[in-house]
Parts: structure tokens; sequence; C-alpha cells
């Protein structure tokens, strides 16, 4: 409670505040161990790097170190990716698919037990709100787990005429937005599938999988089908190299997709690629509005806009735009931006002093070419990495802030008249991961969704996944599918029967 006013009637009455205040609610930290070092998970063991090489990770809401991390060499790398194979040849492959299955449902209820541990580092680490760790990230974690736990044992009715069976080794490079939902997104299929995996964390966020590697040992895989190697981008690029590799999963952004691709040119390797986007959100004028703009709010600030299918250009048709961008001006000012282990909070911290100096170099361009920018007034803590809530109307589709991937709390506003230029809009972009409509018209969503080049279209919400539902891209966002039956397909050679 801030300032009060002197009630109307009744002294008796307890004073009606003129604004409300929320009491700090922080989550526990110490529910969560976080040794001073850890090694590389390899062959069912945490062992010293052979590089003998250790970087810091941090909190980035405080600037804080966390732990010592290692930095994997070619001959981890070449390690790990023998102790992959081993597993495959003479243990995982022969497995039978129900086996398989009940140990990724017993990695699914450990999950479960540990989340709310897993959701704490995975803020602590990450900077992501608790609020979206515990009730996004960790349960969809787990969900992955239960579906593709369920799919083990079925593989062989999913595609008719056709015998599918493993491929060999994966070798999954994943990206700091979400931690541990990516490391599931990749792991969960390519175990049903009856691969094993040498997976490697992104440097900024290696805490949740270094714990997972503990889930791993409690549910008793067998050593060896589930590897983590950390590192940096030349990890990564040691992964992509290593000949022992059968197939590379990889998400994060679209450079480092297109050298990758380069890279396993002409190898034989298999490749999936879920890159970059620059999702339009459209609104048309039957859309019910207050609606609409809770979905456009997380649509873009959820994550802090560090998500791929972030719905970053938000097309308003020009009738409502006033409407729309005066609501969406009020709600923003009650987002709460600050401590992400605050059960409050709705906008964390920034991942990383990369990736802000990054944010705020697209949004200095955004005003330098002519932009019109509005940050609600708020307080960002003076420590760690923050970037305010902002939106930019006045944008034209040639603007910087308009074609980029920002990965930011940072909205461009469009508009436009006709459902035809809005298809034309949304789709003038390298990206074709999301897309949104918000319209009362059913046959306007189906109309719209058959047009726009986006993987996935939703329809009066955003950002909703399901582990039954594929998600991936067009053009420069990517392609494979990771999610429901199409994301086993990667993971898989069907052979005529
Ligand atoms: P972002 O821009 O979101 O940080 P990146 O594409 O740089 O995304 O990183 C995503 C993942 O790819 C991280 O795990 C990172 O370490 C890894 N990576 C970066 N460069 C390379 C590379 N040349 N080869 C393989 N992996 C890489």
């Amino acid at each position: 409670m801030t300032e009060t006013k002197t009630p109307a009637r009744g002294a008796d009455r307890a004073p009606i505040p003129a604004s409300w205040d929320y009491a700090p609610a922080p989550e526990a930290r110490d529910i969560v161990k976080i040794a001073d070092r850890y090694g590389l998970f390899i062959g069912g063991k945490l062992v010293e790097p052979l590089s003998r090489q250790r970087y810091t990770t941090l909190d980035p809401s405080r600037e804080e170190p966390l732990a010592e991390i290692a930095q994997a060499g070619k001959a981890d790398v070449a390690k790990a990716v023998r102790a992959a194979r081993d597993a495959y040849t003479k243990t995982w492959s022969k497995l039978r698919p129900s086996e398989r299955a009940k140990y990724l449902f017993r990695i699914a209820r450990i999950l479960q037990e540990r989340s709310r541990e897993l959701a704490v580092l995975e803020s602590l680490n990450g900077g992501k709100p608790i609020r979206e760790s515990r009730d996004v990230d960790l349960p969809l974690a787990a969900a992955h787990f239960f579906y593709y736990a369920g799919w083990a044992d079925k593989l062989e009715y999913a595609f008719p005429g056709r015998t599918p069976r493993p491929i060999g080794v994966a070798g999954q490079i994943i990206p700091w937005n979400f931690p541990l939902l990516m490391l599931a997104w990749k792991i969960a299929p390519a175990l049903a599938a009856g691969n094993t995996v040498v997976l490697k964390p992104a440097e900024t966020t290696p805490l949740t999988a270094l714990v997972f590697c503990d889930v791993v040992r409690q549910a008793e895989l067998p050593p060896g089908v589930v590897n983590v190697v950390t590192g940096d981008g030349r990890t990564g690029a040691e992964l992509v190299a290593s000949d022992g590799v059968d197939k590379i999963a990889f998400t994060g952004s679209t450079e480092v997709g297109k050298a990758i691709q380069r890279a396993v040119a002409g190898s034989g390797k298999r490749l999936t690629l879920e890159l970059g986007g620059k999702a339009a959100n459209i609104v048309f004028d039957d859309a019910p509005l207050d609606q609409a703009v809770e979905g456009i709010v997380n649509g873009i600030y959820f994550n802090q806009g560090h998500v791929c299918c972030a719905g970053s250009r938000l097309f308003v048709q020009e009738s409502i735009a006033d409407a729309v961008i005066t609501k969406l001006k009020r709600r923003m000012s009650t987002l709460r931006v600050g401590d992400p282990l605050d059960k409050n909070t709705d906008v964390g911290a920034i991942n990383s002093k990369t990736q802000l100096d990054k944010i705020r170099a697209l949004v200095e361009s955004g005003v330098a070419e002519g932009a019109e920018i509005y940050q609600p007034p708020c307080r960002l803590p003076e420590r760690g990495y923050w970037f305010a809530p902002t939106v930019f109307t006045n944008v034209a589709q040639s603007y910087r802030i308009a074609q980029e991937e920002i990965f930011g709390p940072v909205l461009s506003v469009l508009t436009f008249r006709t459902p035809e230029e809005a298809v034309e809009k949304a789709n003038n972009t390298p990206y074709g991961l999301s897309a949104g409509v918000w319209t009362e018209k059913g046959s306007r969503i189906l109309a719209m969704a058959a047009r726009l080049r986006a993987g996935v279209v939703w329809a009066n919400t955003y950002n909703r996944f399901d582990p039954a539902s594929p998600f991936g891209g067009y053009k420069e966002s990517g392609f494979g599918r990771e999610g429901g039956l199409h994301g086993l397909e990667p993971y898989l050679r069907l052979e005529p029967r």
C-alpha cells in the first residue's frame, strides 16, 4: 500500500488504498543445493573434464557466481560420444520397448517429485520468474517424458507399412531460454525411439541439465544412455563435427543453425533445426480486446521475450489500433519486473550481459529510425541484467525492430486494413515459426491459418504448448518438428515392411 484516502463514511472502516503494492513473496532458495563445481556426465558418472578448463555460471538477476562449470574440449566430446555408442549397441537398442518406457515414466515422475527444486534452480540460473518455471517449464518437461514414454512401446503401430528403427547416437544442442524444457523436448523422443544421446546445454544455463543427470541416476537409466557435456559454442561445434554422431538436433539462433547445416553437409548425419522467429500476432477488429491484450502481453513479455515463437510483431486492424494500444499500455503498467524468485514477479532478469547489450542496441536502432517508444514506469534493480517491458508504435516494416529477432521484452506495433494486407505483412519476414490470430470468426481463423507461413498458428490464445502438438518452423526458422508423433520421426529410420 502506498497512499491512503480518507474513508468517505464511518471512521471505523479500514482506509481505502489508492494503490496496492505486493508484499514480497520469495520462494525458498535453499531448497536447491548447488555444488561449487561440476564435471561432465559421461557413462553415468560426473567426471573431470580432460580439457581441465572451466568457466563460471552466474545468477543473472544479481550478477553473482553460482558454480564452476566444465568447458568440454574435443577429447571430452569424443569420450561422451563413445559412451553413448557403447550404451546404444550393448544395452539401449536391445531393450524391449516397454522397458525403455519404464525408464522414461520414472524420469517423468522424478521430475514431478523434484519440480520445486528444479524450478528454483531454473529461475536462479536463467533469470525467469519462478511463476513461469514452476507453472510452465517444469510441468511441461515432465509431460514430455510422460508423453514419449507412452509412445516407446507403440512405435510399430505408429507408422503403417513401415518398420521404425532407431538411428543410433544423437548429438543435441540447446539454448538458454527454456533449459530444462528444451532438454526434455530433445531427450524424451530420442530415448523413446531407442537412441542414446549426448546433450550440450547452453553455456549460461547448464545447472538444471546437471541436476537432470542426478535424475537420470535416480531413475537407474543404464550408464551412457544420456550424456551431458557443458561448454560454449566450441563444445557444440565439436559435437556437430564428431564422426560418432548419427543425428544432430539443434535449437538456437538462425546464424548458428546455418553454420551447423554447412558443417554436416555431405556427412550423412541427420539434422533438425529449430531456429529464430519474428512472429506476427494479428488482432482483427471483431476480437475480444481485453482477452487479446492478455494474449499480446503473454506473447511478448512471457520469459522476458526470450522465446523463439514470441509474438514480437503486433498487427492491429487500423480501426481499433488506438483502443488496443491504450489498453496495452495500461496493462503493461501493472507488470511487475524484478526478483525472479518472487512469486509475484511477471518479468524477470535478462539472461546475460551479451543478450542485454543486443536488446539495447536494437531498441536504440528503433528510436533512431523514428519509432515511438513506450516503457511503463518501473524501478529496475541496480544489480543484474534488466530491461523494462517496451512497446514501439509508428513502426515501419523496414525498421530493424520489425525485421530482426530481438529476443527481449520488446514489441513492435504495426497496423493493417484488410485480411489480405495482414497476411502479406505477416509473411514478409525470413522467419516462419509461429503466428497468432485474434478474431471472433471461425472461418477467418481457418482462412488465415492456411495462408500464414508459420509452423504454429494460435487462435485467440498465444504461447500454448502441449507435448502432443508438433512445433517447428518454415524458412529460416528451421525444419523438422518436435512434439507429437511428428517429433519421433527425426529419431527413427522408417524402413519399408
Ligand atoms: P543464442 O543466440 O540464443 O545464444 P546460439 O545459437 O548462440 O543462441 O546458441 C544456442 C546453442 O548453440 C548454445 O548451446 C550454444 O553454445 C551453441 N552453439 C553456439 N555456437 C555453436 C556452433 N558453432 N556449433 C554448435 N553449437 C553452437
